[in-house]
Protein backbone atom coordinates (compact mmCIF):
# COMPACT_ATOMS: atom_id res chain seq x y z
CA UNK A 1 0.00 0.00 0.00
CA UNK A 2 0.80 3.81 -0.18
CA UNK A 3 -0.14 6.12 2.29
CA UNK A 4 -0.26 9.61 1.07
CA UNK A 5 -0.89 13.04 3.11
CA UNK A 6 -2.49 15.93 2.36
CA UNK A 7 -2.08 18.90 4.83
CA UNK A 8 -4.47 21.68 5.54
CA UNK A 9 -2.80 23.94 2.86
CA UNK A 10 -3.77 21.17 0.11
CA UNK A 11 -7.53 21.09 0.58
CA UNK A 12 -8.07 24.73 1.73
CA UNK A 13 -10.73 25.48 -0.33
CA UNK A 14 -12.81 23.58 -3.70
CA UNK A 15 -10.18 23.63 -6.15
CA UNK A 16 -7.61 22.51 -3.63
CA UNK A 17 -10.33 19.50 -3.29
CA UNK A 18 -10.17 19.28 -6.84
CA UNK A 19 -6.53 19.35 -7.25
CA UNK A 20 -6.17 16.25 -4.49
CA UNK A 21 -8.93 14.23 -7.22
CA UNK A 22 -6.61 15.20 -9.81
CA UNK A 23 -3.52 14.15 -8.22
CA UNK A 24 -5.11 11.38 -7.12
CA UNK A 25 -5.85 10.54 -10.94
CA UNK A 26 -2.39 10.80 -12.13
CA UNK A 27 -0.25 9.13 -9.78
CA UNK A 28 -2.63 6.31 -8.89
CA UNK A 29 -5.48 5.44 -6.45
CA UNK A 30 -5.14 1.94 -5.47
CA UNK A 31 -4.03 0.60 -3.15
CA UNK A 32 -3.55 4.36 -1.35
CA UNK A 33 -4.71 5.60 2.09
CA UNK A 34 -4.93 9.08 2.29
CA UNK A 35 -4.60 10.85 5.57
CA UNK A 36 -5.72 14.44 5.36
CA UNK A 37 -5.77 17.21 7.68
CA UNK A 38 -8.48 20.22 8.63
CA UNK A 39 -8.88 22.42 5.75
CA UNK A 40 -6.47 25.39 5.78
CA UNK A 41 -6.49 27.12 8.85
CA UNK A 42 -9.55 25.10 10.79
CA UNK A 43 -7.01 23.83 13.22
CA UNK A 44 -6.37 28.10 14.13
CA UNK A 45 -10.20 28.36 14.16
CA UNK A 46 -11.07 25.71 16.02
CA UNK A 47 -8.82 26.78 19.00
CA UNK A 48 -9.60 30.01 18.59
CA UNK A 49 -13.65 28.52 18.76
CA UNK A 50 -12.69 26.64 22.26
CA UNK A 51 -10.98 30.34 23.84
CA UNK A 52 -14.35 32.04 23.08
CA UNK A 53 -16.12 29.01 24.71
CA UNK A 54 -14.12 29.77 28.01
CA UNK A 55 -13.79 33.87 28.12
CA UNK A 56 -16.83 34.54 25.80
CA UNK A 57 -19.19 32.28 25.58
CA UNK A 58 -22.16 34.65 24.17
CA UNK A 59 -20.01 34.50 20.57
CA UNK A 60 -19.55 30.49 20.70
CA UNK A 61 -22.81 30.32 18.45
CA UNK A 62 -21.31 32.88 16.01
CA UNK A 63 -17.98 31.32 16.02
CA UNK A 64 -19.25 27.68 15.16
CA UNK A 65 -21.56 29.31 12.41
CA UNK A 66 -18.78 30.74 10.60
CA UNK A 67 -16.90 27.55 10.62
CA UNK A 68 -20.05 25.78 9.44
CA UNK A 69 -20.20 28.32 6.65
CA UNK A 70 -16.52 28.38 5.78
CA UNK A 71 -17.23 24.44 5.21
CA UNK A 72 -20.83 24.47 3.43
CA UNK A 73 -19.40 26.97 0.77
CA UNK A 74 -16.60 24.44 -0.07
CA UNK A 75 -19.34 22.32 -0.05
CA UNK A 76 -21.72 23.91 -2.21
CA UNK A 77 -18.59 24.86 -5.13
CA UNK A 78 -17.68 21.15 -5.48
CA UNK A 79 -21.07 19.84 -5.35
CA UNK A 80 -23.77 23.13 -6.30
CA UNK A 81 -27.51 20.79 -6.43
CA UNK A 82 -25.72 17.66 -5.46
CA UNK A 83 -25.08 19.33 -2.58
CA UNK A 84 -27.63 18.33 0.02
CA UNK A 85 -26.33 14.68 1.67
CA UNK A 86 -22.83 15.86 2.02
CA UNK A 87 -24.31 19.32 3.69
CA UNK A 88 -26.68 17.30 5.96
CA UNK A 89 -23.23 15.34 7.24
CA UNK A 90 -20.97 18.53 7.51
CA UNK A 91 -23.90 20.19 9.43
CA UNK A 92 -24.28 17.11 11.79
CA UNK A 93 -21.01 17.19 12.98
CA UNK A 94 -21.08 20.81 13.64
CA UNK A 95 -24.18 19.64 15.96
CA UNK A 96 -21.78 17.39 17.33
CA UNK A 97 -19.50 19.85 18.04
CA UNK A 98 -21.92 22.51 19.73
CA UNK A 99 -23.54 19.92 21.51
CA UNK A 100 -20.20 18.78 23.03
CA UNK A 101 -19.55 22.47 24.24
CA UNK A 102 -23.02 22.99 25.04
CA UNK A 103 -23.22 19.83 27.49
CA UNK A 104 -19.36 19.60 28.28
CA UNK A 105 -18.40 19.87 32.53
CA UNK A 106 -14.48 19.13 32.26
CA UNK A 107 -12.49 22.19 33.05
CA UNK A 108 -9.44 20.34 31.75
CA UNK A 109 -8.59 22.33 28.88
CA UNK A 110 -6.60 19.76 27.25
CA UNK A 111 -9.19 17.32 27.18
CA UNK A 112 -11.93 19.84 25.82
CA UNK A 113 -9.29 21.15 23.34
CA UNK A 114 -8.75 17.75 21.59
CA UNK A 115 -12.76 16.58 21.97
CA UNK A 116 -12.92 20.15 19.81
CA UNK A 117 -10.16 20.96 17.35
CA UNK A 118 -10.65 16.96 16.45
CA UNK A 119 -13.83 18.08 14.49
CA UNK A 120 -11.30 20.17 11.77
CA UNK A 121 -10.19 16.73 10.66
CA UNK A 122 -13.64 14.84 11.00
CA UNK A 123 -15.51 17.01 8.83
CA UNK A 124 -12.01 17.80 5.91
CA UNK A 125 -12.08 14.40 5.60
CA UNK A 126 -16.02 13.63 5.38
CA UNK A 127 -15.99 16.01 2.18
CA UNK A 128 -13.39 14.88 0.58
CA UNK A 129 -14.13 11.05 0.84
CA UNK A 130 -17.59 12.07 -0.22
CA UNK A 131 -16.13 14.49 -3.21
CA UNK A 132 -13.99 11.53 -4.49
CA UNK A 133 -16.99 8.71 -4.63
CA UNK A 134 -18.97 11.70 -6.35
CA UNK A 135 -16.26 12.08 -8.97
CA UNK A 136 -16.20 8.33 -9.95
CA UNK A 137 -13.16 7.63 -7.51
CA UNK A 138 -14.54 4.75 -4.83
CA UNK A 139 -13.34 5.77 -1.69
CA UNK A 140 -13.77 4.41 2.23
CA UNK A 141 -14.16 6.78 5.15
CA UNK A 142 -12.20 5.41 7.96
CA UNK A 143 -12.36 6.90 11.45
CA UNK A 144 -8.79 7.01 12.71
CA UNK A 145 -10.02 7.03 16.32
CA UNK A 146 -10.67 3.44 15.40
CA UNK A 147 -7.45 2.87 14.68
CA UNK A 148 -4.83 5.46 15.93
CA UNK A 149 -4.80 4.40 20.05
CA UNK A 150 -3.35 6.33 22.74
CA UNK A 151 -2.99 7.61 26.18
CA UNK A 152 -4.45 10.26 27.43
CA UNK A 153 -2.25 12.82 27.23
CA UNK A 154 -4.20 15.44 25.53
CA UNK A 155 -3.12 17.39 23.00
CA UNK A 156 0.41 15.49 23.20
CA UNK A 157 -1.11 12.03 23.16
CA UNK A 158 1.60 9.09 23.33
CA UNK A 159 0.84 5.61 20.73
CA UNK A 160 0.31 2.35 22.27
CA UNK A 161 1.79 0.88 18.94
CA UNK A 162 0.81 -2.42 19.61
CA UNK A 163 -2.97 -1.68 19.77
CA UNK A 164 -2.76 0.49 17.02
CA UNK A 165 -0.83 -1.89 14.95
CA UNK A 166 -3.56 -4.59 15.60
CA UNK A 167 -6.28 -2.19 15.06
CA UNK A 168 -5.09 -0.56 12.07
CA UNK A 169 -4.62 -4.29 10.21
CA UNK A 170 -8.20 -5.09 10.81
CA UNK A 171 -9.77 -2.01 9.54
CA UNK A 172 -7.73 -0.48 6.86
CA UNK A 173 -7.91 -3.51 3.86
CA UNK A 174 -6.54 -3.16 0.92
CA UNK A 175 -7.72 -2.72 -2.72
CA UNK A 176 -10.13 0.42 -2.34
CA UNK A 177 -9.04 3.84 -1.69
CA UNK A 178 -9.12 4.83 1.99
CA UNK A 179 -9.31 8.25 3.61
CA UNK A 180 -8.63 9.00 7.11
CA UNK A 181 -7.77 11.45 9.58
CA UNK A 182 -4.33 12.87 10.52
CA UNK A 183 -3.41 14.33 13.86
CA UNK A 184 -6.07 12.34 15.97
CA UNK A 185 -6.70 9.32 17.31
CA UNK A 186 -8.36 7.84 20.88
CA UNK A 187 -7.87 6.91 24.40
CA UNK A 188 -8.95 4.23 26.69
CA UNK A 189 -12.01 5.06 27.14
CA UNK A 190 -12.26 6.25 23.79
CA UNK A 191 -12.27 10.24 24.27
CA UNK A 192 -10.48 11.49 21.03
CA UNK A 193 -7.07 12.90 21.35
CA UNK A 194 -4.35 14.67 19.41
CA UNK A 195 -1.02 13.98 18.94
CA UNK A 196 0.30 17.73 18.87
CA UNK A 197 0.01 20.64 16.20
CA UNK A 198 1.31 19.59 12.38
CA UNK A 199 0.87 15.71 13.89
CA UNK A 200 -0.99 14.55 10.33
CA UNK A 201 2.56 13.42 9.05
CA UNK A 202 2.93 11.37 11.88
CA UNK A 203 -0.59 9.80 11.43
CA UNK A 204 0.57 9.02 8.06
CA UNK A 205 4.24 7.20 9.59
CA UNK A 206 1.52 5.29 12.09
CA UNK A 207 -0.29 4.01 9.12
CA UNK A 208 2.63 3.61 7.14
CA UNK A 209 4.32 1.44 9.67
CA UNK A 210 1.49 -0.41 10.74
CA UNK A 211 0.61 -1.30 6.67
CA UNK A 212 4.37 -1.94 6.20
CA UNK A 213 3.31 0.62 3.46
CA UNK A 214 5.43 0.11 -0.08
CA UNK A 215 5.93 4.65 0.58
CA UNK A 216 4.75 7.63 2.25
CA UNK A 217 4.28 10.39 0.09
CA UNK A 218 3.73 14.02 1.78
CA UNK A 219 1.98 16.51 -0.53
CA UNK A 220 2.90 20.16 0.08
CA UNK A 221 2.78 23.57 -1.93
CA UNK A 222 6.52 23.59 -1.97
CA UNK A 223 8.56 21.06 -4.67
CA UNK A 224 10.25 19.30 -1.72
CA UNK A 225 12.30 19.76 1.35
CA UNK A 226 14.92 22.83 1.13
CA UNK A 227 17.46 24.26 2.60
CA UNK A 228 15.72 26.26 4.51
CA UNK A 229 12.79 28.64 4.52
CA UNK A 230 12.61 30.74 1.94
CA UNK A 231 10.71 33.08 4.02
CA UNK A 232 13.86 33.46 5.76
CA UNK A 233 16.99 32.39 3.93
CA UNK A 234 17.53 33.25 0.20
CA UNK A 235 19.00 31.21 -2.62
CA UNK A 236 17.58 28.19 -1.12
CA UNK A 237 17.77 24.76 -3.43
CA UNK A 238 16.11 22.05 -3.26
CA UNK A 239 17.20 18.70 -1.53
CA UNK A 240 16.38 15.05 -3.90
CA UNK A 241 17.50 13.35 -1.18
CA UNK A 242 18.22 12.76 2.31
CA UNK A 243 19.07 10.11 4.41
CA UNK A 244 16.84 9.54 7.40
CA UNK A 245 19.20 10.24 9.61
CA UNK A 246 19.26 13.91 8.48
CA UNK A 247 15.93 14.19 8.29
CA UNK A 248 15.74 13.08 11.97
CA UNK A 249 18.48 15.91 12.99
CA UNK A 250 16.50 18.29 10.32
CA UNK A 251 13.17 18.01 11.93
CA UNK A 252 15.04 17.78 15.76
CA UNK A 253 16.30 21.14 15.16
CA UNK A 254 13.22 22.34 13.61
CA UNK A 255 12.44 21.94 10.02
CA UNK A 256 9.28 22.68 9.75
CA UNK A 257 8.84 20.51 6.39
CA UNK A 258 8.43 16.71 8.27
CA UNK A 259 7.04 16.28 11.79
CA UNK A 260 10.12 15.08 14.12
CA UNK A 261 7.90 12.04 15.26
CA UNK A 262 7.29 10.74 11.79
CA UNK A 263 10.76 9.46 10.33
CA UNK A 264 11.41 7.34 13.29
CA UNK A 265 8.76 4.37 12.88
CA UNK A 266 9.50 4.46 8.93
CA UNK A 267 13.01 4.46 9.24
CA UNK A 268 12.51 1.21 11.53
CA UNK A 269 11.04 -0.23 8.44
CA UNK A 270 13.14 1.82 5.73
CA UNK A 271 9.75 2.94 4.33
CA UNK A 272 10.74 5.78 2.27
CA UNK A 273 8.89 9.04 2.50
CA UNK A 274 8.85 11.16 -0.17
CA UNK A 275 7.74 14.73 -0.58
CA UNK A 276 6.21 16.28 -3.29
CA UNK A 277 4.43 19.16 -4.83
CA UNK A 278 0.90 18.91 -5.26
CA UNK A 279 0.92 21.22 -7.59
CA UNK A 280 3.26 19.69 -9.79
CA UNK A 281 2.67 15.75 -9.14
CA UNK A 282 4.83 14.64 -12.15
CA UNK A 283 8.31 16.36 -10.36
CA UNK A 284 10.31 14.07 -8.13
CA UNK A 285 10.91 15.98 -5.18
CA UNK A 286 12.33 15.26 -2.37
CA UNK A 287 13.35 11.40 -1.13
CA UNK A 288 14.25 10.33 2.36
CA UNK A 289 15.32 6.66 2.69
CA UNK A 290 18.14 5.02 3.39
CA UNK A 291 21.23 6.30 1.51
CA UNK A 292 23.15 9.38 0.96
CA UNK A 293 23.13 11.57 3.69
CA UNK A 294 22.14 14.80 1.81
CA UNK A 295 22.34 14.94 -1.94
CA UNK A 296 23.29 17.52 -2.96
CA UNK A 297 25.99 18.52 -0.03
CA UNK A 298 24.75 22.28 0.97
CA UNK A 299 24.57 23.66 4.65
CA UNK A 300 21.31 23.45 5.65
CA UNK A 301 20.02 26.62 7.86
CA UNK A 302 16.96 25.91 10.40
CA UNK A 303 15.54 29.17 12.66
CA UNK A 304 13.21 29.28 15.65
CA UNK A 305 12.16 32.26 16.55
CA UNK A 306 10.42 33.75 19.85
CA UNK A 307 12.11 31.58 21.92
CA UNK A 308 13.14 31.83 25.53
CA UNK A 309 16.77 31.85 26.77
CA UNK A 310 17.25 31.32 30.59
CA UNK A 311 20.21 31.90 32.21
CA UNK A 312 20.32 30.13 35.89
CA UNK A 313 22.82 30.53 38.50
CA UNK A 314 23.27 29.18 42.23
CA UNK A 315 22.11 32.04 44.77
CA UNK A 316 25.25 31.02 46.39
CA UNK A 317 28.09 31.06 43.94
CA UNK A 318 27.94 26.94 44.48
CA UNK A 319 28.72 25.31 41.41
CA UNK A 320 25.48 23.80 38.97
CA UNK A 321 25.80 19.86 39.51
CA UNK A 322 23.81 16.80 38.41
CA UNK A 323 21.60 17.26 41.66
CA UNK A 324 20.31 21.21 40.56
CA UNK A 325 20.48 20.50 36.93
CA UNK A 326 18.30 17.02 37.21
CA UNK A 327 15.97 19.29 39.33
CA UNK A 328 15.47 21.67 36.34
CA UNK A 329 14.91 19.08 33.75
CA UNK A 330 12.51 17.97 36.50
CA UNK A 331 10.73 21.42 36.83
CA UNK A 332 10.98 22.36 32.45
CA UNK A 333 9.15 18.70 32.06
CA UNK A 334 6.70 19.63 34.72
CA UNK A 335 6.06 23.09 32.86
CA UNK A 336 5.72 21.72 29.36
CA UNK A 337 8.64 23.57 28.08
CA UNK A 338 10.52 22.16 25.44
CA UNK A 339 14.71 22.25 25.86
CA UNK A 340 16.08 23.20 22.45
CA UNK A 341 19.29 24.08 23.59
CA UNK A 342 21.51 23.68 26.55
CA UNK A 343 25.30 24.56 27.78
CA UNK A 344 26.56 24.72 31.21
CA UNK A 345 29.91 25.77 32.85
CA UNK A 346 30.79 25.45 36.61
CA UNK A 347 28.46 28.13 38.24
CA UNK A 348 25.60 29.03 35.06
CA UNK A 349 23.34 27.03 33.13
CA UNK A 350 21.71 28.37 30.28
CA UNK A 351 18.78 26.61 28.69
CA UNK A 352 16.75 27.70 25.28
CA UNK A 353 13.16 27.00 25.98
CA UNK A 354 10.27 26.95 23.59
CA UNK A 355 7.15 28.60 25.47
CA UNK A 356 4.40 26.66 23.86
CA UNK A 357 1.76 26.06 26.44
CA UNK A 358 2.79 29.67 27.69
CA UNK A 359 3.79 28.08 31.19
CA UNK A 360 6.78 30.55 31.41
CA UNK A 361 5.28 32.71 34.39
CA UNK A 362 5.03 29.18 36.83
CA UNK A 363 8.22 27.86 35.39
CA UNK A 364 9.81 30.93 36.94
CA UNK A 365 8.23 31.19 40.29
CA UNK A 366 9.92 27.70 40.96
CA UNK A 367 12.91 28.27 39.24
CA UNK A 368 13.81 31.79 41.45
CA UNK A 369 13.27 30.07 44.70
CA UNK A 370 16.57 28.09 44.09
CA UNK A 371 18.39 29.97 41.31
CA UNK A 372 19.46 33.77 40.28
CA UNK A 373 17.59 33.43 36.69
CA UNK A 374 18.44 35.97 33.57
CA UNK A 375 15.64 35.43 30.92
CA UNK A 376 15.87 36.84 28.05
CA UNK A 377 12.55 36.57 26.20
CA UNK A 378 12.15 36.52 22.01
CA UNK A 379 15.22 35.52 21.35
CA UNK A 380 16.05 33.71 17.99
CA UNK A 381 18.04 30.10 17.33
CA UNK A 382 19.57 29.28 14.70
CA UNK A 383 20.91 25.67 13.34
CA UNK A 384 22.81 25.05 10.43
CA UNK A 385 23.90 21.32 9.43
CA UNK A 386 27.21 20.90 7.46
CA UNK A 387 27.95 24.62 8.20
CA UNK A 388 31.05 26.42 6.22
CA UNK A 389 32.22 29.92 6.75
CA UNK A 390 29.84 31.25 4.61
CA UNK A 391 27.20 29.96 6.51
CA UNK A 392 28.50 30.92 9.51
CA UNK A 393 28.56 34.87 8.20
CA UNK A 394 25.16 34.60 6.37
CA UNK A 395 23.44 33.15 10.18
CA UNK A 396 25.61 35.88 12.26
CA UNK A 397 23.99 38.74 10.01
CA UNK A 398 20.00 37.79 11.18
CA UNK A 399 20.55 39.73 14.75
CA UNK A 400 22.88 42.15 16.32
CA UNK A 401 23.81 40.25 19.49
CA UNK A 402 24.73 37.05 19.49
CA UNK A 403 24.05 35.27 23.04
CA UNK A 404 25.23 31.89 23.05
CA UNK A 405 26.86 29.83 20.35
CA UNK A 406 27.24 25.87 20.42
CA UNK A 407 28.72 23.80 17.44
CA UNK A 408 29.60 20.29 17.18
CA UNK A 409 31.32 18.69 14.30
CA UNK A 410 27.99 18.68 11.87
CA UNK A 411 26.01 21.49 13.60
CA UNK A 412 26.36 25.04 14.48
CA UNK A 413 23.52 26.62 17.01
CA UNK A 414 23.44 30.21 17.31
CA UNK A 415 21.20 32.28 19.06
CA UNK A 416 20.33 35.83 18.43
CA UNK A 417 18.82 38.88 19.61
CA UNK A 418 17.66 41.90 17.75
CA UNK A 419 17.31 44.73 19.51
N1 LIG B 1 -4.66 20.11 11.53
C1 LIG B 1 -3.60 19.90 12.47
C2 LIG B 1 -2.78 21.16 12.60
O1 LIG B 1 -2.99 22.09 11.84
C3 LIG B 1 -2.72 18.75 12.13
C4 LIG B 1 -1.93 18.91 10.87
O2 LIG B 1 -2.28 19.70 10.02
O3 LIG B 1 -0.94 18.20 10.71
O4 LIG B 1 -1.96 21.23 13.46
MG1 LIG C 1 -2.38 21.81 9.34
Amino acid sequence: MRIFKFGGASVKDASSVKNVASVLEQVGSENVLIIVSAMGKTTNAIEGIVEIYQNNPTQLKTAIQQLEAFHLEIVEELLGENKNELEEKVKELIQQLLFFFQHNKSPNYSFVYDQTVSYGELISTTIIAHYLNYIGLPAQWLDARLCVKTDSYYRDANLDWELTQQRIKSHAKKGKLIVSQGFIGSDQNNFTTTLGREGSDYSAAIFAYALGAESVTIWKDVPGVLNGDPRYFKDTVLLNQISYREAIELAFYGASVIHPKTLQPLQRKEIPLFVRSFINPKEKGTSVSKGKTLEPHVPCFIIKQNQVLLKLSSLDFSFIVEENISEIFALLSRFQMRVELIQNSAISFSVVVNNKYNRLEELLTELNIKFKVKVTENVNLFTVRHFDQKAKDQVRSFGDKILLEQRTRQTLQVVLKND
